[in-house]
Parts: C-alpha cells; sequence; structure tokens
C-alpha cells in the first residue's frame, strides 16, 4: 500500500501495512517466521537513529536466515515492490538495488546483439 500524500514516510511505515501485505501475499506467509513480530525488528519506527536502524535491519535478517519462505517473501517484495521494511533478508535499500541489478540484465537480454562491419 503506498503512502497517502499527506502521510509522512516514517508515519507510512508502521508494522501495520507489513501484516495486512504479508497476509495477502500468498499461503506462504503462514510460515513465516517473523509473523508475530513482537520485537519491532522489520519496520522503523519513527526518527530512528542510523545506529539503531543497522543494528535493527541485522537482527532482522538473521531472523530472515532461518525462515523457510525466505525466497517467497523476497520475490513478493520484489514484484509489489514493497517500499519498506525488511523482506526476505533484504532492506528496501537492498531490494531497489536488485531490482535495477534485474532491470538492467532483462534490458540487456532484449538488446539485439551488434552486427559486426565487414571491412
Ligand atoms: S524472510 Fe524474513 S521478512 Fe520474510 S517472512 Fe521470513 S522472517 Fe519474515
Amino acid at each position: 500500500m503506498l503512502p497517502m500524500p499527506h502521510q509522512s514516510l516514517q508515519a507510512a511505515a508502521v508494522p501495520v501495512q507489513r501484516t495486512s501485505a504479508r497476509e495477502q501475499a500468498g499461503p506462504w506467509h503462514s510460515e513465516a517466521v517473523c509473523r508475530r513480530d513482537e520485537a519491532g525488528l522489520f519496520f522503523a519506527p519513527s526518527k530512528e537513529p542510523t545506529a539503531a536502524r543497522l543494528s535493527r535491519e541485522q537482527a532482522a535478517k538473521r531472523v530472515c536466515a532461518r525462515c523457510p519462505v525466505l525466497v517467497d517473501c523476497r520475490e513478493h517484495a520484489l514484484l509489489q515492490p514493497e517500499p519498506y521494511g525488511v523482506w526476505g533478508g533484504l532492506t528496501a535499500a537492498e531490494r531497489r538495488v536488485m531490482l535495477a541489478r534485474r532491470r538492467r540484465r532483462d534490458t540487456d537480454a532484449v538488446q539485439p546483439a551488434p552486427v559486426s562491419r565487414i571491412a
């Protein structure tokens, strides 16, 4: 769900959105290790300092590393795309990089091979 124009990015990144998005994502969500994110690891609280964010994200990634649906979760987050939080062991910034690489790879795949010149 995209934030409404009157919402701040911080307000849009509350865990409630993650829960509803995950529940709509497919059958894999029932096996998600993070179904009850009681520690609040996966989404940034308002005005989170950088050091705290990095620490929280690393903790979330450790949870993801032992999750049986990591691949499904990651693909869901890339396909939506989910703009906030840690999904499938990747932060939002890491997902943006991965999506850019996929787009570049897909673009390269449809480019015709260069025609060599006959001298
Ligand atoms: S991979 Fe991570 S974010 Fe995705 S369902 Fe599993 S624990 Fe949750």
